[in-house]
């Protein structure tokens, strides 16, 4: 419904750059084009009543007719809750398709009929789908061959191994007080890679029991 929002974000930093370069190429829909009748109509009252209005059914088949062989996915809280793996396997697509609902949500039958995959950002509402459509995108983007320079890698992050990152520190090693641990400061490369294997582990179990129980339990 707002294709002006994806503006700005599509400009910026590594999505940016792989837009520019070819790498990646992101095209917006706007819904309305495909709205019904004088004023383009997309969105009716729910049948049961209730409050709100529900994106139509038959403008999104519209918008989605091009696209029938790409994969479809579908943002909404009541999905499969998104993660990195998810974000790697649609990185090696050719063609991803994000649908992004308004108001009340979408027709349940583009669920149903015409969409592959249904994922959520996390246990939360938002107004409409966009943003949760730009996290992927960017999410995505770091993905790409030659999106992330030399000294930036995706292998070592976050949810790679199971684990949170460790915490990080830079310069200076006193800030009025603040320190930094030593073992950092030492030089010792086998010490300091232990340490941060046990930050890892320590963060993981603390912050995230359940990711810690599935993934190392
Ligand atoms: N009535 C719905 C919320 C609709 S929010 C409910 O209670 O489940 C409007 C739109 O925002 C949704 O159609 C969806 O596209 C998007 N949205 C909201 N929260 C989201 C989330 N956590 N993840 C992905 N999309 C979300």
């Amino acid at each position: 419904m707002f294709p002006e929002f994806f503006e700005t974000p599509l400009t910026v930093s590594i999505v940016g750059r792989a837009i520019e370069d070819g790498r990646l190429r992101v095209e917006t829909a706007d819904l309305r084009e495909y709205g019904r009748g004088m004023y383009r109509q997309v969105d009716d009252a729910p049948f049961g009543g209730g409050p709100g209005m529900v994106l139509m059914v038959g403008p999104l088949e519209d918008a989605l007719a091009p696209f029938e062989d790409a994969h479809r996915v579908l943002l909404t809280p009541t999905g499969e809750p998104l993660d990195q793996a998810t974000l790697d396997r649609w990185a090696t697509l050719d063609h991803l398709v994000l649908v992004c609902g308004r108001y009340e949500g979408v027709d349940e039958r583009v669920a149903e009929h015409l969409i592959s995959e249904e994922v959520s950002l996390g246990d939360f509402v938002l107004a409409g789908g966009e943003a949760a459509a730009l996290a992927i995108v960017e999410g995505v983007a770091r993905l790409l061959p030659g999106a992330l320079g030399n000294d930036e890698s995706t292998t070592s992050e976050s949810f790679r191994d199971g684990l949170l990152e460790e915490p990080h520190y830079t310069r200076p090693s006193d800030h009025h007080g603040w320190g930094v641990p030593e073992v950092l400061l030492s030089g010792d490369h086998a010490r300091i890679e232990a340490w941060r294997r046990e930050e890892r582990e320590k963060r993981t179990r603390a912050r995230r029991p359940d990711l810690w129980e599935r993934e190392n339990g």
